[in-house]
């Protein structure tokens, strides 16, 4: 199978290709050339499989150039004994909505769940497209990709890792989990900015050629580990598929039985994995958009009009502050083919904003709808769930049980049973999630992580512990205008 650029003016390239080059030469993003059916019989056969059999058979269908023995044998390292437990557990805990837990990896995000895979996958891209250069993976966080990121790429051969997060924009834990990083591959960056300028940046220096030609003769070539890369967005798929196979193990749902999906978003890749696994054939009704105050993608559903000229707001769900979601452009091209995306690319990047036409709006609303959840509705969201059910949630997540909890209020009718994705543990936001509960915080982690363990009954992860210890080995903040010298000074 092979793939093709969202704004299809590259040449098709197999998925090796895809993976090693994370973005198409035309500034589009990868899709498979058509998206493979996941029959009855299949599904059925993923029902009675572990979750690295299912993820290798799901991943190769989209990596034909992958052979699904080494699919398997990666899938198995990656969600092995590095998450503590199921990689991916559904819990129910009470009303319509089934948590999908994705922060059981190494850094407590669902990041993992992608970037404990990718690294391996890039790594076998590059022996399949015989490539002697050293792959230098530049990544813009948000905070919570940059540290799987960092975790999954650490001392891989003929790879080399860059990560450049907004100074003020992440959380302390997730600024601690990135400084303190170990490895002899890695390079952790402050910008002076949001989100939007690290990334920014890091597409800059993408599309630069003459940049690229100087780290060819340097013996070194671009690649990304954000959700752009195809990589990321395959091994995301498989959890929705899984949770639903596990629904139904469980006795939960009746055999092909519909359930929603609702999906706390910022670069739009989570859910639109998800929407991928309906495309294949997996029983979903619709897809819950669930955004922070950064509510542009809110609007987009209700509008039509994609429009980021806006205020930026920082919010206790830092990593979906943001007002460019970079893989909306992937749904666009999925609803209405790669001429009419690349036009409202072209309108997007010159004055801000973009707006459907009605096929477009109508195609698009009748599969997602956008809730967005204030500040202080995410702090009762996290109380009221702890409070009637015992269970405590990340911000992210509570944004999203939000979102659910409105979309059953208004849709009575629905379908009924929602899978809210996850996103991170609670310990990763701890001083928010702590400040929801009423709980007593300072500036001191631990203490905080103490309070919040004694209070819920919940164990506090050692990823997390673990890093209030280590030495501080990056401290360089720079302007966004300075990220092509970082480049050259880390691979110097
Ligand atoms: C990255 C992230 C999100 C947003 O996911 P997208 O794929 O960018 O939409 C939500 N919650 C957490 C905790 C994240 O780390």
């Amino acid at each position: 199978m092979n793939y093709i650029s969202t704004r299809g003016q590259s040449a098709p390239v197999s998925a090796a290709q895809a993976i090693k080059q994370g973005i198409a030469p035309d500034g589009g993003l990868y899709m498979p050339e058509s998206i493979p059916a996941l029959t009855a019989d299949t599904l059925k056969e993923l029902c009675s499989l572990s979750y690295s059999e299912r993820a290798a058979k799901i991943m190769s269908l989209f990596l034909t150039d992958y052979t699904y023995e080494e699919l398997l044998s990666d899938c198995k390292e990656a969600y092995g004994d590095n998450f503590d437990g199921y990689a991916a557990p559904v819990v129910n805990v009470g009303g319509k909505a089934r948590i999908l837990e994705l922060w059981h990896g190494p850094t407590c995000a669902f990041k993992d769940m992608a970037l404990q895979i990718m690294p391996r996958l890039l790594s076998r891209a590059l022996t399949k497209t015989g490539e002697e250069r050293t792959a230098l993976i530049l990544v813009a966080t948000s905070g919570d990709t940059g540290k799987a990121a960092l975790e999954g790429y650490r001392d891989i051969d003929k790879i080399k890792i860059s990560v450049y997060y907004p100074v003020n924009g992440v959380s302390r834990a997730q600024k601690l989990q990135m400084t303190t990083q170990e490895g002899a591959n890695v390079n952790v960056c402050a910008i002076n900015g949001n989100f939007d300028d690290a990334q920014n940046g890091v597409k800059k220096i993408f599309g630069d050629t003459d940049f690229a030609a100087e780290l060819d003769k340097k013996g070194y070539f671009l690649s990304s580990a954000n959700s752009i890369n195809w990589g990321r967005l395959v091994p995301q798929t498989v959890y929705y598929i899984s949770a639903w196979c596990d629904l139904y193990n469980k006795g939960d749902i009746a055999f092909g039985e519909k359930i929603d999906i609702c999906v706390p978003t910022g670069n739009f890749g989570n859910i639109l994995a998800a929407y991928i696994a309906k495309l294949m054939g997996l029983p979903v009704g619709r897809f819950i958009c669930a955004s922070n105050s950064n509510n542009v993608l809110t609007d987009f559903f209700k509008t039509g009009t994609y429009d980021r000229n806006r205020d930026f707001h920082v919010t206790i769900s830092p990593s979906m502050d943001i007002l460019i979601s970079s893989n909306l452009e992937r749904l666009l091209f999925l609803t209405a083919g790669a001429e009419k995306t690349r036009n409202y690319m072209v309108s997007l990047a010159k004055g801000g904003k973009y707006t459907l036409d009605a096929e477009d709006y109508g195609k698009i609303t009748s599969e997602f709808v956008g809730y967005f959840t204030s500040e202080d509705e995410c702090r009762d969201e996290i109380k009221s769930v702890f409070d009637e059910h015992s269970y405590l949630i990340d911000t992210h997540t509570a944004v999203a049980v939000s979102a659910a909890d409105r979309y059953t209020a208004e849709n009575s009718d629905a379908s009924g049973k929602i899978v809210v994705a996850s996103t991170a543990s609670p310990y990763k936001f701890a001083s928010s999630v702590a400040g929801a509960l009423g709980l007593e915080i300072c500036d001191d982690d631990a203490k905080v992580f103490e309070t919040l363990s004694n209070h819920t009954g919940t164990k506090i992860p050692a990823q997390l512990s673990d890093v209030l210890t280590k030495e501080i080995r990056f401290k360089t903040v720079i302007d966004p205008a300075d990220m092509k010298a970082s480049v050259i000074d880390f691979i110097s």
